[in-house]
């Protein structure tokens, strides 16, 4: 369920400099509002509070604004979406453990049992300081998209589905917000989508992999398909 799987920090690094040169192959299309960012005079509507200029304000309104998506869509399709009980930051090793397993440093996760989603704070501020905010807005919005498929149909044959699936629900969930006029975008952001997932792709294409979460294209593609189509499309 964690967004990074097994990866260690020297293979990241080597697929940050590939996210450079391939960033194209999955590439976001259509042309989003150039809105306000939240708390902006033009946004004072925005569904949730603070303007995500640092790190700890994007991790709170990236899941404000990720589940206020997700409510709304599942009230526009007659259901009930049921918030995270818990969004626990935790420190290397001392994460919240998930049906009787550990939580492993430089990882973010949904669990199901309690229906949580906890985050190694440093490893997620330093992504951050990395490749930019874009990386809260990918890896929180995807492991929220895990709780959303627990709520709907979560009956998958290879863990890789449910993992680009909810790259793809991320995609969706930021798109609307984009679109909706809550989320703005800055020149850059769509390539620093990108790039991130590009980091977080699986270095290879091992589909029977419990911990496969998809090459980089491949979770780029997912991502761009709910970004540019919608949930539907998911
Ligand atoms: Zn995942």
């Amino acid at each position: 369920m964690g967004f990074y799987g097994h990866m260690t920090r020297r293979l990241l690094a080597v697929l940050l400099l590939l996210a450079a040169l391939t960033a194209a192959c999955g590439a976001l299309t259509g042309t989003p509002p150039d809105r306000a960012r939240p708390g902006d005079a033009e946004s004072r509507s925005a569904p949730c509070e603070g303007t995500g200029d640092d790190f700890p304000g994007d991790v709170v309104l990236a899941r404000c604004l990720t589940e206020w998506f997700w409510s709304r869509q599942f009230q526009a399709s007659g259901g009930t979406y049921r918030p995270i009980t818990r969004f626990v930051a935790y420190q290397g090793g001392d994460g919240p453990a998930c049906g009787g397993r550990p939580a492993v440093p430089e990882n973010a996760f949904y669990c199901p049992y309690g229906h949580f989603v906890a985050y190694d704070v440093a490893w997620l501020k330093a992504l951050y300081d990395e490749m930019g905010d874009g990386a809260v807005y990918v890896v929180i919005p995807h492991e929220l998209g895990h709780a959303v498929q627990a709520q709907l149909v979560d009956d998958f044959r290879f863990n890789i589905e449910r993992e680009l699936q909810a790259d793809c629900y991320a995609g969706a969930a930021l798109g609307g917000l984009i679109r909706v006029g809550v989320l703005g975008t800055e020149q850059g952001d769509e390539e620093e989508l990108l790039a991130n997932l590009q980091a977080a792709g699986d270095p290879t294409d091992i589909w029977l992999s419990p911990d496969a979460h998809g090459t980089p294209r491949q979770r780029q593609q997912f991502f761009a398909r709910g970004y540019n189509d919608g949930v539907d499309a998911c």
